[in-house]
């Protein structure tokens, strides 16, 4: 009985990985210098993804207005930056590379590591819908609230407002179809946006 409990005292002694990276952001945030009115720290990601396998691009850690909690941000933005230490901020590189599915997720807890936790579960909130594309949180079976209702609609229609979209083979309504110059017209909008090279899949005609 003696024995496991000490035992048990040195296993909870040792710092695991995630133990360190902790205190390595601690100790970064302490050496902020004190005229920051917010000290925050912040860590780009390169293979981190949540349980969807969504890319996440950076972590930032920051303290609380009282300094005695941490608000952790785990972000989404496929934004390539650069670190300036003269400022101490960041800053976008390429401005053009913006993805419209900017992705923040928040963890804050007086306990960094359950800030941390925190976040990493908001994250697992979200997905990707497999036919529009879309990031979103309200994801039912890969597939989002819009898409849901979209195919709805489809189903309840009547046959002559609807088509089947060369590309996806789905059925939609014909309001949805995108006709190319080349005069093809049997594919939906969400497929055309989505065609790479921009050229018709039935003759090749580029289109813009
Ligand atoms: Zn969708
Ligand atoms: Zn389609
Ligand atoms: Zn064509």
């Amino acid at each position: 009985m003696q024995v496991s409990e000490s035992k048990k005292k040195i296993v909870l002694k040792k710092k695991t990985e995630f133990d360190l990276i902790l205190d390595f952001i601690v100790k970064k945030l302490e050496n902020k210098p004190a005229h920051q009115q917010y000290p925050h720290v912040f860590l780009p990601l390169h293979h981190f993804t949540n349980n969807k396998g969504i890319a996440f691009d950076h972590i930032e850690v920051r303290r609380g207005y009282n300094n005695q909690t941490y608000l952790v941000i785990l972000t989404r933005d496929r934004r390539d930056f650069e670190f300036n230490d003269d400022d101490d901020n960041y800053h976008t590189r390429n401005d053009e590379d913006i993805d419209d599915n900017v992705i923040r997720c928040v963890g804050h807890h007086k306990s960094l590591q359950v800030a941390v936790d925190e976040a990493m579960q908001d994250s697992d909130n979200w997905d990707r819908c497999q036919d529009c594309n879309v990031y979103s949180e309200n994801i039912v079976n890969h597939h989002c609230v819009s898409c849901i209702l979209s195919q709805r609609q489809v189903e309840k229609a009547p046959d002559q407002d609807k088509f089947s979209c060369v590309i996806c083979s789905a059925d939609r309504l014909l309001v949805h179809r995108k006709k190319l110059a080349c005069g093809h017209q049997d594919f939906c909008q969400a497929c055309v946006e989505r065609l790479r090279p921009r050229q018709c899949p039935l003759c090749r005609k580029p289109f813009n």
